[in-house]
């Protein structure tokens, strides 16, 4: 250990005299300065103490405190750029949304807002009345409101129509969505008694007849997002299943996941069930997910018959599952969108990407090989057709085409360059397949083109 090299280590008051510090305390807050400053000497005693290091200028420390200082002063929940492809990415914060919903949220963000006050009749109204009426008209629903996720959408369902009674549901459709989505779990906490019918792979609409009791209470269909079942199966389609609730007088709900409101089959995907679809089936009750590919922000909303709708409200557990004014904002900023389908593709970035043209694809690889082609000589880019996901649980079959760059180099592995794009200021989240770094346009922005430019650029002098 070198003794001389550790006495010569600075001490915080001794840096604080320093004028790139006092620059720093002018526009940064103390407290955060003086951690940074006693992390960065800490580092530095360690690496002297293992003997790391045999030499020290009191500049590194400076230097290495105010990296220390950036990385405290930006926010831990920030921005990345989706280089994967798959556009509801829910680990990247699923959808964007779109410039008319920001403009909302900033809205209600900085002024007062009639949240809870109806302004025609001067007195307190309900929050949910600013989304029912245009649900309403999107969906063809009796009545809408919305909760927190489709988490809590499902719960509030089975809640108010099952508890301490029975959900009759396929074996086939108790699915895990993501790790935190599983069906009877969920069930489990509203206090609705789950009651499997059928096999896994084939369920019959007798199998729910003959489990039919005094003590039913929800027939529940649940769409199978993140995996699909081929092959030898059966499954009870949402008339046949109408048709028996209503004899019945028991409720038929329907969780489809997704909240599809545009037929996507029209443009060469898969068929995904759609939200108009199921009510037009006469189903009771449907939920759905706001953040999916509705393309909205974070949000449960459930649609259907008023009389069952009308019983969740006044359930005290509405009061926990709430939305939040912000949500609600964007949620209508949205929605505002669907009047016209072609005002939806055109603004809400999900549909946008899933929907855009392979041509247009093509052309932004063409531009962005060439910039970062322009400023590095250390590795080779490849435009190569491949596929994007949709992601989020939603049509796990679906291979949507798509043009990518495929990244090599001399001087660095596929992991490594990962690594630095992920470890870059904004972060870059790329895909690594066949030992090769491959970045998919259609998740990318060209306003962020200069950025991904930058942190190749940062990779030349190794
Ligand atoms: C995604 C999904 C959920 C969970 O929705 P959140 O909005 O993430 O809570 C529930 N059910 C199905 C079928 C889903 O696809």
């Amino acid at each position: 250990m070198n003794r001389e090299l550790l006495r010569s280590l600075p001490k915080v008051d001794e840096l604080l005299q320093e004028e790139t510090i006092k620059m720093q305390l002018e526009s940064n807050i103390r407290v955060l300065v003086l951690d940074s400053l006693r992390e960065a000497i800490e580092l530095y005693r360690k690496a002297i103490l293992n003997d790391e290091i045999q030499a020290l200028t009191k500049e590194e420390v400076i230097s290495y405190s105010i990296k220390l200082l950036n990385k405290k002063n930006s926010p831990k929940l920030r921005k990345v750029i989706n280089a994967t492809g798959t556009v509801v990415h829910t680990n990247l914060g699923r959808s964007l949304l779109s410039k008319d919903a920001i403009d909302r949220v900033i809205n209600v963000a900085e002024n007062y807002n009639n949240l809870e006050y109806d302004i025609e009749k001067g007195k307190r109204g309900s929050r949910y009345s600013h989304i029912e009426d245009i649900l309403i008209k999107i969906t063809g629903g009796e009545a809408a409101m919305v909760v927190n996720n489709n988490a809590a959408a499902v719960m509030l369902a089975l809640d108010t129509l099952c508890r301490e009674k029975e959900a009759i549901v396929s074996r086939g459709q108790l699915v895990e969505i993501g790790g935190s989505f599983r069906v009877p779990e969920v069930m489990k906490f509203s206090g609705a008694k789950l009651v499997e019918v059928g096999t896994t792979n084939r369920t019959h609409l007798y199998d729910y007849e003959d489990n039919i009791t005094e003590n039913t209470g929800v027939l529940l269909k649940v769409h199978t997002s993140n995996f699909k079942i081929m092959g030898f199966t059966e499954e009870v389609s949402i008339e046949d299943l109408v048709v028996l609730g209503n004899g019945k007088d028991i409720p038929v709900v329907e969780d489809i996941g997704s909240g599809v409101l545009i037929d996507f089959s029209k443009y060469g995907f898969v068929y995904e069930p759609t939200v108009q679809e199921s009510i037009k089936k006469g189903i009771d009750v449907v939920t759905f997910s706001g953040d999916k590919m509705l393309g909205g922000p974070q949000a449960g909303i459930i649609v259907g018959k008023k009389k069952y709708i009308d019983r969740m409200r006044k359930n005290q557990l509405t009061r926990a599952l709430r939305i939040d004014k912000m949500t609600l904002a964007a949620l209508e900023g949205t929605l505002a969108h669907y009047l016209e389908e072609a005002e939806a593709i055109k603004n809400i970035p999900t549909l946008n990407m899933l929907l855009c043209n392979k041509e247009e694809l093509k052309k932004s690889a063409k531009k962005l090989k060439r910039m970062l082609q322009n400023k590095t000589d250390k590795f080779t880019f490849t435009i190569d057709n491949d596929y994007s996901m949709v992601g989020g649980g939603s049509m796990p079959t679906e291979k949507i085409e798509t043009y990518v760059i495929k990244i090599k180099s001399e001087s660095y592995g596929a992991q490594q360059i990962e690594e630095i794009l992920r470890m870059n200021e904004v972060a870059i989240i790329v895909r690594i397949s066949n030992n090769e770094v491959i970045m998919d346009l259609r998740t990318l922005f060209e306003k962020d083109y200069g950025l991904i430019v930058e942190a190749f650029k940062s990779m030349q002098n190794v």
